[in-house]
C-alpha cells in the first residue's frame, strides 16, 4: 500500500489545484501558502527525499527545473521567485514525496531562518 499524500494527489485520489503535468511532473497550489503565489511541484514517481536521488532517478529532477521555468514563464514571474526543497527533520520536510517548493510575488527574506 502506497499511503503516500502527494503520491495520491498525482493520481487525483486527493484533489489539488494543478498548474502544470506532463509526463515527468505534477505541479499544483499549496494548501497553506507561504507567498502570494505558492505551487509545489513533485516527480510523478515515489522518490522520498533529496536524499534519495541518483543516477536512475536524476532525469526527474531536470525535469521539474524544466518544469519551474515553464512555469516562471506562463505565470509571469518576471520578478524572480524561489526554489525550495526541505530535506528531512531540521530542514523542515513534513510530506516523504521530494517536492519543490516555487515562491513569488513578494520580496522573499535572505537568509530564510
Ligand atoms: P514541506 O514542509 O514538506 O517542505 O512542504 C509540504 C507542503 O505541502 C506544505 O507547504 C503544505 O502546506 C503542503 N501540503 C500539505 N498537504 C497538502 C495538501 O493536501 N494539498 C496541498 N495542495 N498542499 C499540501
Ligand atoms: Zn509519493
Amino acid at each position: 500500500m502506497n499511503d503516500c499524500l502527494f503520491c495520491k494527489i498525482i493520481k487525483g485520489d486527493i484533489p489539488s489545484t494543478k498548474i502544470y503535468e506532463n509526463e515527468y511532473v505534477y505541479a499544483f497550489l499549496d494548501i497553506e501558502p507561504q507567498a502570494p503565489f505558492h505551487a509545489i511541484i513533485v516527480p510523478k514517481t515515489h522518490i522520498s527525499s533529496a536524499d534519495e536521488i541518483n543516477a536512475q532517478n536524476s532525469i526527474y529532477i531536470a525535469k521539474i527545473f524544466e518544469a519551474v521555468a515553464e512555469i516562471a514563464k506562463a505565470e509571469s514571474l518576471s520578478d524572480g521567485y524561489r526554489v525550495v526543497n526541505n530535506c528531512g527533520k531540521d530542514g523542515g520536510q513534513t510530506v516523504g514525496h521530494i517536492h519543490f517548493h516555487l515562491l513569488a510575488r513578494r520580496n522573499l527574506a535572505w537568509p530564510p531562518g
